[in-house]
């Protein structure tokens, strides 16, 4: 019954598709697809990337393609990519995916980060493919933009907050999506930059490194705490280096419509 499998499927299509005008119309609901979840050198998980409905990414660990395929997301389909700061963990994915989107075209791709971030990509991938970087790049429509205060890219209102984690410049970003805030935290101490920057929002990614306390990173004790402290907020550990935190993570292609 081909023609009727068909019907199904358009109107499985047509309703999911209204479901998600609906439930973004009334800011209830952000599709949050965790491509990795582990910190820089875990053994157990891939490097932290966060893909927001389809359009936002939130870091770009390796690797993106792959997983990116697996969950169905289109990688020509980002608007904008946030990077909370240059470390490997957090950027290695983007030459491949930067590869892909200079080999197939698309729609313009904005990149906000930490100062530098134009530079600091430019060498990037420079390493990676050499002379040939330069025609690649010229097939991207690609602009960059240090984060300031506040912002505006690809039609998301963000504001940035300087975090602390070591010698790094590192940004954590409030989406405001559909009336709600969205936090992104990347790698921080518990310092009061991460509480300014999770406060009031209604969802927070933050990290939860491993049970030690770190001088770079968040503990597993500091992570509890951390969530305690703001109780009307949604939190979602990454950045695991093993094992299994008490308060819970999120899990490498986990998908969470929140
Ligand atoms: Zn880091």
């Amino acid at each position: 019954m081909p023609v009727r499998r068909g019907a199904a499927a358009a109107w499985s299509i047509i309703t999911e598709r209204m479901f998600r005008a609906l439930t973004a119309t009334l800011g209830a609901v952000v599709r949050l697809a965790f491509l990795g979840t582990g910190s820089a050198f875990s053994l157990e998980r891939y490097n932290g990337a966060v893909v927001v409905d389809g359009r936002i990414l939130l870091d770009a660990g390796a690797p993106l393609l792959p997983h990116m395929h697996r969950l169905g997301i289109d990688p020509l389909g980002i608007d904008v990519i946030f990077l909370s700061h240059f470390h490997g963990g957090h950027v290695l994915g983007l030459p491949p995916y930067l590869l892909h989107r200079g080999m197939n075209g698309g729609r313009a791709l904005q990149v906000v980060g930490p100062p530098g971030v134009e530079a600091k990509l430019e060498q990037l991938n420079l390493l990676a493919w050499g002379e040939d970087w330069g025609a690649f790049r010229g097939r991207i429509d690609l602009s960059f933009e240090e984060a300031g205060a506040s912002g505006e890219a690809a039609g998301v209102h963000y504001e940035a907050v300087p975090l602390d984690h070591g010698s790094q410049e590192c940004r954590g970003y409030r989406l405001h999506l559909g009336g709600r805030v969205l936090a992104y935290a990347g790698d921080t101490t518990v310092t009061p930059p991460l509480d300014r920057l999770v406060d009031g929002a209604a969802v927070v990614i933050t990290e939860a490194t491993a049970p030690e306390p770190s001088a770079v990173h968040t503990s597993w004790g500091e992570a509890e705490a951390l969530a305690a402290r703001h109780p009307r907020t949604r939190f979602l550990f990454n950045h695991v280096f093993a094992g299994r935190p008490p308060m819970g993570a999120v899990q490498d292609l986990q998908v969470l419509d929140v």
